[in-house]
């Protein structure tokens, strides 16, 4: 069932005091941004629903992804792909060994894998880049691969903790229009978290302020 990603009641304390308090329905291929001002719990939230919430943290409600209740397993369990402001490429390995990385594991055989990867570079306009370092890339390169490899794993649903704010604003618009745009196409539900109104503006959908 593709009912995307639903936050029921969700609630995140920290000692007594709520911080986070959120009842939201992100459908398929959809944006949600939720706004709110540095240390108002924008990454705290995301954690919680990657199911990686430190656990000084008390959580209630429940997360719903395509109607089923997430809340209680383990993160590799979930399947929620998450980007963040300092895109993470593995330095070890090269850029089509991120990608091979991100990989599901249900696409099998060496060249069915290889070809998905050569797709996956031409889909963001780095062809013929599998072998090259991840320190030889721009900013805006390293974000399309990090993108890529969260979208190859299959995952059910995007979370985006400011991913644009590390970019230049020639590069910041060029990759959030391209990060919604896969999302769209892999009819992903986004949850986006920010503290920039024109990340919100051009995320298109619904908008929650949290407190500071
Ligand atoms: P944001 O992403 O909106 O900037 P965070 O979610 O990172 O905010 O943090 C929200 C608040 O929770 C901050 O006051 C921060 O200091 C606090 N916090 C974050 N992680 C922990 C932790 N592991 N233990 C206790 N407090 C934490
Ligand atoms: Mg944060």
């Amino acid at each position: 069932m593709a009912d995307g990603l639903r936050l029921d009641t969700l609630e995140i304390r920290l000692g007594g005091r709520c911080m986070v308090a959120l009842d939201a329905h992100v459908a398929p291929g959809e944006v949600l941004t939720v706004m709110g001002p540095s240390g108002s719990g924008k990454s705290t939230l995301l954690a919680a629903i990657t199911g990686a919430l430190d656990p000084a943290f008390a959580l209630s409600g429940r997360i719903l992804l395509d109607g089923e209740d997430v809340t209680a397993l383990p993160t590799e369990r979930r399947r929620i792909g998450i980007l963040f402001q300092d895109e993470l490429l593995f330095p070890h390995l090269s850029v089509g060994g991120n990608l091979a990385f991100g990989l599901t594991p249900s696409l099998r055989g060496r060249a069915a894998r290889r070809k998905r990867i050569d797709s996956a570079l031409q889909q963001i306009g780095l062809e013929g880049f599998a072998s090259r370092d991840p320190a030889t890339l721009s900013g805006g390169q390293k974000a399309r691969v990090a993108l890529m490899r969260t979208l190859l794993a299959d995952p059910r649903a995007l979370l985006l903790d400011e991913p644009f704010s590390r970019l230049d604003a020639a590069r910041r618009g060029q990759i959030r229009e391209l990060v919604f745009a896969r999302a769209k196409a892999q009819r992903l539900p986004v949850l986006l978290v920010t503290h920039d109104r024109e990340d919100a503006c051009a995320a298109g959908g619904a908008v929650i302020e949290l407190g500071a």
